[in-house]
């Protein structure tokens, strides 16, 4: 019988060990998930809302219990994670009030006496999410899985099971009926045989590159619609007229929040080489000023990374960065699953801090001298996730923006998810949108209704 190993990162103590699900178990719960799609397709939006909702305030009301798995599971800093259930309450209230609206009928005029589109739900969508944010990234697509009539599978990522049972449970605790939302306690090695299951409608991958390019395959060989939000090597390009104490303080938290792990972290700093030193110079202040250790502590910003291979992994990064040429300003050091925050400068295009992602506390300088360096610097990128201009001429930031290979930029901010507007990457970053209206109708037959 397999089992999967929960351990703390931070002690390296192991928290509990999972019975992972057979495929006759497998295959029990995708047949409960389709038998129930064809009732809760039935339910009304206000039906639906009302449990949301209810969601909504069990995340809020349990925050403290749905913060702590996670902390205790991938290192995350508790204040940190009491934020992600909080905005999980906020995506589930934004679905349960916008849900019927974005999913109305849309009149269309034509040669018909009437005709319309209409959104209806596709059945058992499976989803297939990493451990940098336990809740937030299936939180995101259950909300509006859920509001469209669709049902949920999940299958997390194999060290933070007992988060994947809870939010089994927030839905559970908040009346949702039974076989809605169900956690799938697997490995990778199950997703094959599920996503050919004839049950399973669609699925969506938030993570790796080589995970969504395996998954994506499949769903391609089945007929099967698929969303994929992998990885970001996103840039913050700083402008010499930027106003630079806000900036740091930004480009601080767009890289070192979450320790570092996360998609759309600003990784590369592109800056304009006559304010590098200064900028440098200060940013490495506030650097030092972020406190490290015990990820329950709610003092510390940096905890600790999810695993200690993933931190090694890091190391290999910056050091063969530094062997390249990168100079070492601050941090470079790994103990187990810890990695100090750390910055190079002088990185070029070739070094590995620049080319490839690093999920980690590590951000790369690099500069340019004008601004056409400055869009090919951040372009020069196989992922297209996202990017930060940092100036006070916002007119000029805003015509840049269309030269930008991504799928957002954002202005004087990092770049965040917010509910209301879609989420989602271009080039190696994936496919299709979560979030907002666009997510909503990822997984929903748009159906053409012609009346004569
Ligand atoms: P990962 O190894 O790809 O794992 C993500 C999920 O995919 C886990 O549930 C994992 O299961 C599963 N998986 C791995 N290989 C698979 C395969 N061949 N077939 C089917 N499923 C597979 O990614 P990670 O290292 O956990 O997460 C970090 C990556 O995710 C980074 O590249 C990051 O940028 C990306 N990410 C992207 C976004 C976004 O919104 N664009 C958000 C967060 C993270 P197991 O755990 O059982 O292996």
């Amino acid at each position: 019988m397999a089992t999967t190993l929960s351990i703390n990162p931070y002690t390296d103590e192991e928290l509990q060990s999972y019975k992972n699900h057979t495929k006759k178990e497998v295959s029990e719960i995708i047949d409960k998930a389709d038998k129930r799609f064809y009732n809760w397709r039935e339910t009304s939006f206000s039906e639906r809302k009302k449990l949301m909702l209810a969601a909504a305030s069990e995340l809020k009301k349990n925050k403290q219990e749905y913060a702590k798995t996670m902390t205790l599971e991938m290192g995350k800093p508790i204040t940190q994670a009491i934020a992600e259930v909080e905005k999980c309450a906020w995506v589930c209230e934004y679905y349960a009030e916008n849900a019927e609206k974005h999913l109305e009928n849309e009149r269309v005029k034509t040669d018909a006496h009437k005709s319309y589109v209409s959104y209806e739900p596709l059945g058992v969508v499976l989803a297939i999410m990493p451990w940098n944010y336990p809740f937030w990234q299936v939180f995101r697509f259950a909300a509006p899985a859920l509001m469209a009539g669709n049902i949920g599978i999940l299958k997390h990522a194999s060290n933070v099971f007992g988060s994947a049972l809870n939010i089994e449970k927030v839905f559970k605790r908040a009346g949702f009926p039974e076989n809605c939302f169900t956690t799938l306690l697997v490995g990778s090695d199950a997703v094959e045989e599920i996503i050919e299951n004839e049950k399973v409608k669609a699925v969506t991958l938030t993570g790796s590159g080589p995970a969504g390019s395996s998954v994506a395959s499949i769903a391609g060989k089945n007929i099967k619609k698929s969303v994929l939000e992998l990885g970001g090597n996103n840039a913050l390009v700083i402008m010499k007229d930027c106003e630079m104490d806000k900036t740091i303080e930004t480009c601080v938290q767009a890289r070192f929040q979450n320790t570092g792990q996360s998609c759309i972290a600003g990784k590369r700093l592109i800056i304009d080489a006559s304010i590098s030193e200064e900028f440098v110079e200060k940013m490495l202040v506030k650097v030092r000023e972020l406190k490290s250790g015990d990820p329950m502590d709610e003092e510390t910003y940096v905890g600790t990374m999810a695993r200690a291979d993933l931190a090694k992994d890091l190391e290999k990064q910056v050091n063969d960065s530094i062997k390249a040429g990168a100079k070492l300003e601050i941090g470079g050091k790994r103990q187990g699953a810890y990695f100090e925050p750390t910055i190079l400068t002088n990185v070029n295009e070739g070094m590995s801090v620049f080319k490839e992602e690093t999920f980690g506390p590590v951000l790369s300088v690099t500069t340019f001298k004008t601004v056409e360096e400055a869009v090919a610097l951040s372009n020069n990128s196989k992922f297209g996730l996202g990017v930060s201009i940092f100036t006070k001429n916002i007119e000029e930031a805003e015509k840049l923006a269309f030269q930008f290979d991504e799928g957002a930029v954002f202005i004087n901010e990092l770049v965040k998810s917010d509910p209301r507007l879609p989420f989602g990457g271009i080039k190696q970053s994936g496919y299709g949108r979560e979030l907002s209206d666009d997510g909503i109708k990822e997984f929903v037959n748009r159906k053409t209704v012609y009346i004569n």
